[in-house]
């Protein structure tokens, strides 16, 4: 769907010199776990400010019925909409990458970041191509590839599922409190 190729890699007779060794013997899966773990917050970190300004740009020039489509509250709503999910995404993403620096626990935070900024990218990302219209559909412009290409931030690095099922356990738990995002 996206502009993705998978690769198949194999390994024979392969030697690693103990210098180059990451973790423990038999680490290996714990280790790659906690990476993934502690960074998915640059998937929503990717998500593009650009992107509504290309809707306000084109909703400005775009005429229809004798007006910009600018002037169309159905339009104006969709624009504001994605410029409140950006933003709400932007400071869950410091917040998680703060954490993190800091040496905290970032699971928590991080899930957070995720689910929300992958759904938002997303919404966003159909929002944009709504406005462009049959534009925003044709090949002409990069739209309808992004559009592909950002579905797959709801997928990897944990899909909505494993955040979600992580956040509530976190909660059920006592590992983290309601009204609290990373304590
Ligand atoms: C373009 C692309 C790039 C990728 N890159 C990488 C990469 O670089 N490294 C890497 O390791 N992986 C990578 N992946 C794999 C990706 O992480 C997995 O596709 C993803 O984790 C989902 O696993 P799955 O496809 O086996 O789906 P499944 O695990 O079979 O899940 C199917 C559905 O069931 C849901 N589900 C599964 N378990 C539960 C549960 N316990 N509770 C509720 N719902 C559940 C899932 O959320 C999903 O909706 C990539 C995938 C794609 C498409």
């Amino acid at each position: 769907m996206g502009d993705w190729e998978a690769a198949s890699l194999s390994f024979e007779d392969v030697r690693v010199p103990d210098r180059n060794l990451l973790g423990e013997p038999g680490g290996g899966m714990e280790l790659a776990l906690n990476w993934i773990g502690q960074k998915r917050y640059v998937i929503p970190s990717r998500a593009a400010e650009r992107l509504p300004g290309m809707a306000v740009e084109y909703a400005k020039i775009r005429k229809s019925m004798g007006h910009p489509i600018a002037d169309y509250q159905a339009i104006q709503w969709q624009i504001a909409d994605s410029q409140v999910e950006i933003e709400s995404t932007k400071w869950l993403t410091l917040y998680a990458a703060w954490r993190s620096q800091q040496g905290l626990d970032a699971r928590h935070a991080t899930s957070i970041a995720k689910l929300h900024g992958a759904v938002m990218a997303n919404e966003v990302m159909d929002r944009v191509l709504q406005i462009h219209g049959g534009l925003g559909y044709a090949k002409e412009l990069p739209i309808e590839r992004w559009y592909r290409n950002v579905r797959v931030w709801r997928i990897f690095e944990g899909t909505d599922e494993i955040q979600r099922r992580t956040i509530a356990r976190n909660l059920l738990k006592g590992h983290a409190t309601l009204g609290s995002i990373g304590e």
